[in-house]
């Protein structure tokens, strides 16, 4: 089974697809491991993406996507998690499916509202010294502001500011929209509700899924 995640920065996907994946035996694709895989082991094509990020610019499509083709030719099922990004994107993924004869089976949008992902990406904090994530409610420290692990200080990420959590889920409807289209016509996409907890959300997932449960 072949499966796309897709919806903004605080929907949820991450999550889900760990759950997804577990269940239905996938491996979970994100591709921003995969570049960070694969610039660390100097590939040719990390070479190239690092070359990108160096420069403080963003990897071009056409490199991600060989990154992400590279690694779907070996494996039989997956859950793409916040890839493809853009209309661009997809269209290389189709052709590098099709290359390899394979069809997506479902494209999951997540669809979230504002406050919802304030609430969980502006509770974020993460230790300066090991990375470690917290949540100021969810998964709290035994001590405020002070990492479980490694005794480190927790700080909030730029990107995880209100002020800029608003503007990135802007930029995000503007780019997905013809994404979602494109999926919607080609008849695969689901829309699933976000803004549930994680449980309610996976049985969701499991019931349009389930022609393909074999549990
Ligand atoms: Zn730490």
């Amino acid at each position: 089974m072949r499966l796309i995640f897709i919806g903004p920065p605080g929907a949820g996907k991450g999550t889900q697809a760990k759950v997804v994946c577990n269940y239905f035996n996938l491996q979970h694709i994100s591709s921003g491991d995969l570049l960070r895989e694969a610039i660390a082991s100097s590939s040719p094509e990390g070479e190239k993406a690092k070359q990108f990020i160096e420069k403080g610019l963003l990897v071009p499509d056409e490199i991600v996507v060989k990154i992400v083709a590279e690694r779907i030719r070996k494996i039989k099922g997956f859950v793409l998690d916040g890839f493809p990004r853009t209309l661009t994107q997809a269209e290389f993924l189709d052709r590098t499916l099709d290359s390899l004869s394979i069809s997506l089976d479902r494209v999951f949008n997540f669809t979230v509202s504002l406050s919802k992902v304030i609430e969980r990406l502006s509770g974020r904090r993460i230790c300066s010294n090991c990375n470690a994530i917290y949540h100021i409610k969810n998964i709290p420290p035994r001590k405020e502001g002070i990492c479980d692990r490694c005794g480190g200080r927790l700080v909030q990420r730029e990107d995880d500011k209100e002020e800029t959590v608003r503007k990135r889920l802007k930029v995000y409807q503007k780019i997905s929209q013809p994404l979602i289209e494109y999926y919607k016509k080609k008849g695969v996409l689901v829309n699933v509700d976000g803004n549930m907890e994680v449980q309610e959300l996976f049985e969701r997932i499991k019931e349009s899924l389930r022609r393909y449960d074999t549990h």
